[in-house]
């Protein structure tokens, strides 16, 4: 049965579109509507060689439940082309917006060309979104090298989002975000913009705080300019939160478990993933992979649906302590490290690249004799962290990449096939990306870090300036170019490359360039 108010010709749409929504929407937005309804604008993510998915979600009043919307089902008409006016388009059809799923749409468009770029925009009524441009995937037997940017952190308070404006403007293929797109906390005064709704702990909540965050104009042109791969941290839900438990002890698993159902709903509502919509929103696998020709082969990872809860209460603290090394103790579940593994093995990539949340190298904090780590970082899953490096070892030594998010600074760090063995060789690079605006303007260099260097020796740099990094991936060569702006309280901050760095595959450790 399709609902009366889904409508198929050009005509009837119009007529259609004014019959869905309530004479004072349509007299106050009508005049506005050639751009209102799209005001979160567009993405497009999860690529394939011959394929990908297009996002939008109708909004005209982005900060009210339902974005303005009346509730009627509304039809979205999607055009992808070669060229940005639309003169000669490949592919075209019409989706459903309803409001169960927030009015977003989620197109997933097949029987495009390998290695390709492309245009896309949507229509609803006689509003035309922005133009999109996507990319696919190079052909399975190709070795077209990969420029890869990623990206973490997005703490809408707490500072502008200027590196946006600057990675929207790179020459590059893809985007890997890596967690806390959004952050689920109540309204700081603290910061240089304030959240509009209180803490997120409902759908509606969620919902809100994800069409706040997208009415930024610089991610809406960073998520434009280029296809993007995203997974999740902790923030996207509720802070440091391991499986069922949250931080904050007074929530049980029973809240959680709805808490997570809705926050992982309007995530999927509101990202351009793969994904099919879950009849079962607590529960959501968003663990993927993707194939960049013969060159390189990513995973998306998920550390924080499977977890079992932080050691020793959480924190940062000394080691050993209680149930720390316990081995039972997991940081991706079975399932998850098997399907890992199991796929490093098949692939014959030449990088193999882990889109990883929390750091994978530990941060001994204590100077001298003792050992003090984040219980939240792998640091606080020793066993779970040195079996995925030891397998790492055996399967892609040097020629695996892990790039991680989390900790609002950039690291680089050398990754040894064990960390709790003296003397274990370097069998791959993790590449830690500071935050998009987490933690506002930062600083060069962290002023602890000079006194712990020495406790810390795989760890080859250090800086706590807000940005992105930018990749450039060869057969041979990995590079990462650490991209910082200087301050995000103010808007205009300049872009500059921090530091740049190279592996070089299957030769241990990492190159200041
Ligand atoms: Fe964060
Ligand atoms: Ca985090």
């Amino acid at each position: 049965m399709i609902d009366r108010r889904v409508f198929i010709g050009d005509l009837v749409r119009l007529a259609a579109l004014a019959a869905v929504v309530p004479n004072d929407w349509r007299v106050a937005w009508r005049p506005r509507l050639a751009v209102a309804p799209f005001s979160l604008g567009v993405a497009s993510g999860d690529p394939s060689a011959t394929g990908i998915v297009l996002w939008t979600r109708l909004a005209p009043r982005p900060l009210e439940p339902l974005g303005g919307m009346d509730g009627g089902r509304v039809a979205v008409r999607w055009e992808v082309a070669h060229d940005e006016h639309f003169a000669r388009i490949v592919k075209r059809g019409t989706a459903t917006a309803t409001p169960e799923l927030a009015y977003s749409v989620h197109v997933n468009v097949s029987g495009l060309e390998p290695n390709r770029w492309y245009f896309y925009r949507f229509h609803s009524g006689d509003a035309t979104s922005e133009t999109g441009r996507l990319r696919t995937l190079p052909a399975a037997s190709a070795a077209t090298p990969l420029r890869l940017l990623f990206a973490s952190c997005q703490h809408y308070e707490q500072g502008l989002y200027t590196a946006y404006q600057h990675m929207a403007l790179e020459d590059a293929d893809l985007v890997v975000h890596l967690g806390d797109y959004i952050y689920e906390g109540a309204p700081s005064r603290n910061g240089v913009r304030v959240h509009y709704s209180p803490l997120c702990m409902r759908l509606d909540d969620y919902r809100l705080r994800y069409a706040q965050y997208k009415t930024d104009e610089h991610l809406r042109a960073a998520h434009v300019a280029r296809p993007w791969i995203v997974t999740w941290d902790d923030h996207e839900v509720s802070n440091n939160y391991a499986g069922l438990i949250a931080a904050d002890t007074s929530l049980t698993i029973d809240v959680m478990r709805a808490r997570r159902a809705a926050a992982y709903q309007a995530w999927w509502e509101h990202q351009p993933v793969r994904l099919p919509a879950s009849s079962d929103w607590a529960n959501l696998t968003i663990t993927r992979t993707m194939s960049w020709g013969t060159l390189a082969q990513l995973w998306v990872m998920d550390t924080r649906q499977y977890r079992g809860d932080q050691a020793c209460g959480d924190g940062t603290k000394q080691v050993p302590c209680g149930e720390w090394a316990d081995p039972s103790r997991t940081m991706m579940g079975a399932r998850e490290e098997k399907w890992l593994l199991d796929g490093m093995t098949g692939s014959r990539a030449r990088w193999q690249v882990l889109a990883n949340q929390v750091m994978m190298a530990p941060l001994d904090s204590m100077r001298g004799e003792g050992v003090r780590v984040s219980m939240d970082q792998w640091s606080g899953y020793p066993v779970a962290r040195d079996r995925l490096l030891g397998e790492i070892a055996r399967r892609a030594p040097n020629r695996t990449i892990v790039i991680t998010g989390d900790i609002h600074s950039n690291w680089v760090n050398e990754l040894r096939s064990s960390f709790s063995k003296a003397g274990a060789p370097t069998i791959g690079a993790e590449f830690v990306g500071t935050s998009i605006s987490s933690g506002g303007d930062g600083i060069d260099r962290w002023p602890a870090f000079d006194a712990l260097a020495p406790e810390n020796p795989h760890i080859q740099w250090q800086n706590s300036r807000r940005g992105y990094v930018s990749c450039h991936v060869s057969g041979d060569e990995w590079r990462a170019d650490y991209r910082t702006v200087p301050f995000v309280s103010q808007p205009g901050a300049p872009v500059i490359t921090a530091s740049s760095w190279r592996v070089a595959r299957g030769v241990a450790g990492i190159e200041r360039i």
